[in-house]
């Protein structure tokens, strides 16, 4: 149910929703805002209020970095009080990277927070944003019977699919579809109503604040597997001066090589306190690493299972712990459990 006195923010951190051509190079760039609001006169006309905040330059999201995270959390921070819910433009090519970053960052969050973006600029005929955008203020508004918001959580907002933000991956560079959860159920489908999934959705404890964490670790890394890997690139990677923590994507439920220089230069690592996380480089399903011999050999080395956590949500959940002070040890204890909802819990 919308509430007529609900107040959202909408910040506008840049991407192709509000992207003009270039009339030279016929490159898509980011303009400014004044160009998306004069696009959608429809906001006006919503029963609630909309204020708008805007990223000065708004920047293309492949851009984007743990300084502008924090910005973003900080935006939210200092409005916190004054807003119902917010709504956050992003560029779809890093979206998951930030909304499983900032999952992390808002702690016990009571409002919703929705990203969404689109794959055509808003200007357009047939661009997707005007639905994304609208659909998700109206969501950014929507409180339940009690006056609580009915998605208090961290979401992307996409072609009729409302998703937790931390479980999302880009799935397409091309369809208006270009988001997916693939191990969480929908938190809500748009059609004619918005059809809210209520036992998806996480709840806060409304008697305590949200908290804001801004300390993120960069001294992470993604190694991806392939057949035909070499000693010398994983011993690179592994090497990498300051280095605590990799995601180390693998085949199939969490295997890899089992030739004893790898498990070897992992092992090491390990014992040297770099944290190893375990996923997935399939799109659904978990690591589950006592199933083959191969994984077997990997949970001998030390690597922890990320079990069917995104490379977007691990990586971000391992800047954020080391960024909190943790040890390696305390580290490779969270990693497999769930802080906010980015995993099936075992
Ligand atoms: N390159 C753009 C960005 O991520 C694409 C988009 O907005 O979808 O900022």
């Amino acid at each position: 149910m919308t509430d007529i006195n609900a107040k959202v923010l909408l910040i506008y951190t840049g991407g192709t929703i509000g992207m003009v051509e270039n009339p030279e190079t016929g490159a898509l760039e980011p303009f400014n805002f004044s160009h998306l609001g004069s696009n959608v006169p429809e906001i006006q006309r919503l029963n609630f209020s909309v204020d708008t905040y805007l990223f000065d330059p708004p920047i293309d999201s492949s851009d984007v970095s743990p300084a502008k995270w924090q910005e973003m959390a900080g935006i939210i921070e200092d409005n916190y009080e004054g807003y119902d819910g917010f709504v956050i433009l992003h560029g779809t090519d890093t979206m998951a990277y930030t909304a499983s970053a900032l999952s992390f960052m808002l702690e016990n969050l009571t409002k919703p927070v929705i990203f969404t973006g689109s794959q055509l600029p808003i200007g357009k005929y047939r661009s997707d944003g005007k639905e994304n955008l609208i659909t998700a203020l109206e969501i950014a508004a929507d409180k339940d019977p009690d006056g609580n918001p009915m998605v208090p959580e961290l979401c992307i907002y996409m072609q009729n699919l409302l998703m937790r933000g931390n479980r999302t991956m880009k799935v397409s560079a091309d369809d208006f579809s270009a988001f997916n959860s693939p191990n969480y159920p929908y938190l809500a489908e748009v059609g004619v109503d918005i059809r809210y999934e209520y036992k998806f959705i996480l709840q806060p404890d409304y008697s305590s604040p949200a908290t804001f964490n801004y300390a993120l670790d960069h001294h992470v890394s993604v190694l991806k597997l392939f057949p035909g890997i070499t000693p010398e690139v994983v011993h690179a990677h592994l090497s990498v001066p300051g280095l605590k923590g990799v995601v180390l994507e693998t085949y199939g439920s969490g295997n890899s090589p089992s030739a004893k220089w790898f498990i070897d230069l992992l092992h090491e690592a390990v014992d040297r306190g770099i944290v190893v996380v375990n996923v997935t480089q399939c799109l659904y399903g978990s690591v589950e690493m006592h199933r083959y011999e191969n994984g077997q050999k990997l949970q001998k080395a030390g690597v922890v299972s990320g079990f069917d956590m995104t490379t977007e949500a691990a990586l971000a959940k391992l800047m954020i712990l080391f960024g909190a002070g943790k040890t390696p040890d305390e580290v490779t204890r969270l990693m497999p459990v769930s802080l906010r909802g980015e995993l099936t819990q075992r």
